[in-house]
């Protein structure tokens, strides 16, 4: 990979922008696949070229100023997402652990785990110190 290596050099690289440009051509094409129209796949050039030439760019200022500009927009999204991804996290930890049980605190929403078969526990939030009472 030396090559490669010193073709990059002194060039910008990649970032969240470059990798949602990719992520946008991958769509594009998919969809030019699927429906066989031309204009998907003329689409699909517009982020991979920008994608390119962005990556292959020595001008490092506007390319992180573009890159920011692009974070500052995604993220409501992020925001958005994050805690869907952290309640699948719970789902998934409840599915492989058998020796705990999990709960959701009801006042800031943090993941309480205590162990299983204990019966009727009262449990404290370690980040709010929320009281709750709970069978295991
Ligand atoms: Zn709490």
């Amino acid at each position: 990979m030396s090559w490669f290596r010193r073709l990059m050099y002194g060039r910008y690289g990649n970032d969240g922008l470059n990798t949602f440009l990719l992520i946008l051509y991958f769509i594009l094409a998919l969809m030019y696949v699927i429906t066989k129209l031309l204009v998907f796949w003329i689409l699909s050039l517009v982020p991979v070229l920008l994608m390119l030439w962005r990556m292959f760019s020595r001008n490092f200022a506007r390319r992180r100023a573009e890159n920011q500009v692009f974070s500052g927009l995604t993220k409501p999204f992020i925001r958005f997402f994050k805690p869907l991804s952290g309640m699948l996290k719970t789902k998934l930890a409840h599915v492989k652990d058998n020796t705990h049980r999990y709960f959701r605190c009801p006042s800031c929403k943090a993941t309480l785990r205590v162990p299983r078969n204990v019966g009727k526990i009262e449990i404290t939030c370690p980040a709010c110190k929320n009281k709750i009472t709970r069978k295991t």
